[in-house]
């Protein structure tokens, strides 16, 4: 049974004052936090899951994104230098990440709960996410670790391309689009992310083995971590996923 995705996500992209025009009334919401090494396809899985599940999908990296859209003389300066971060393919400071999150603090408690996709991303940022949901007495469900060998992840993230209007993303050797350079779905301009550039691709996996790879095994002392493979396409690793969910999961979720 697919939950439709009748959810905006304004609160979350853009901050205080903006709100969310859906009405926030899930029932049973559920709690997801997804790990894994850049390039593995958390943005594309946590889309699926938000859609599966009816929860919000929460990206830190597409509230960057959407701040970097704005004019610069809406920036403020933390954000200027969050960009200037990501531009390197290096990790935003947990300060800045931290101010983030604490201005989304309702998206943590939002009763349609949420799939948290790129946060947290260091023990510290980990550390504040539990506090956070022990101050609003609410819980994970689990945290989905996803694995895919080097090479894969380097050809993965070497040849993606992404749509500059909708996002959508395409594969130089497995995804072509039809047309070259323009998108399937709504006709933009297809662009190579800043962060896909081979140069910022080493820092980002360097900075994950450093400061992510750790959450692997906080989540695990926690009994939170379900392993999945990250192997194969999109859908095949989205069933895969729900099956190792299936013990957490209400077995409504299962019928069809
Ligand atoms: P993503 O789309 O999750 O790959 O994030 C893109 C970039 O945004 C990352 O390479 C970092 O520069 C930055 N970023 C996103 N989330 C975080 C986070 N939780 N902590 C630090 N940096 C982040």
């Amino acid at each position: 049974m697919e939950t439709s995705l009748n959810q905006d996500r304004a609160a979350w992209l853009l901050g205080p004052p903006a709100e969310c025009a859906v009405a926030q009334d899930g029932n049973s919401p559920w709690r997801l936090v997804l790990l894994g090494a850049p390039g593995v396809g958390k943005g594309t899985q946590a889309q699926f899951l938000a859609r599966r599940l009816g929860a919000c999908h929460l990206s830190t990296g597409d509230v960057f994104r959407a701040a970097k859209e704005r004019a610069a003389r809406e920036q403020t300066s933390a954000i200027a230098m969050a960009l200037e971060s990501m531009r390197r393919g290096a990790l935003v400071s947990d300060l800045i990440v931290s101010n983030i999150i604490h201005e989304r603090i309702g998206c943590i408690g939002c009763r349609r709960g949420f799939i948290l996709d790129g946060f947290p991303r260091t023990i510290s940022q980990a550390k504040l996410l539990e506090q956070l949901l022990h101050e609003k007495e609410l819980s994970l469900n689990a945290v989905v670790n996803f694995d895919l060998p080097l090479e894969e992840i380097l050809a993965r993230l070497s040849g993606r391309r992404t749509c500059e209007r909708c996002r959508a993303t395409f594969h130089l050797v497995s995804k072509l689009p039809r047309a070259e350079g323009v998108c399937d779905d709504c006709g933009g301009h297809l662009y190579q992310r800043e962060d896909d550039r081979l140069e910022s691709i080493k820092v980002r996996l360097d900075a994950y083995e450093r400061s992510t790879a750790p959450l692997i095994a906080f989540y695990r002392n926690l009994d939170l971590l379900v392993t999945v493979s990250a192997t194969g396409a999109p859908e095949e690793i989205h069933a895969r996923t729900m099956d190792a969910l299936r013990d957490r999961m209400q077995p409504e979720l299962y019928l069809s």
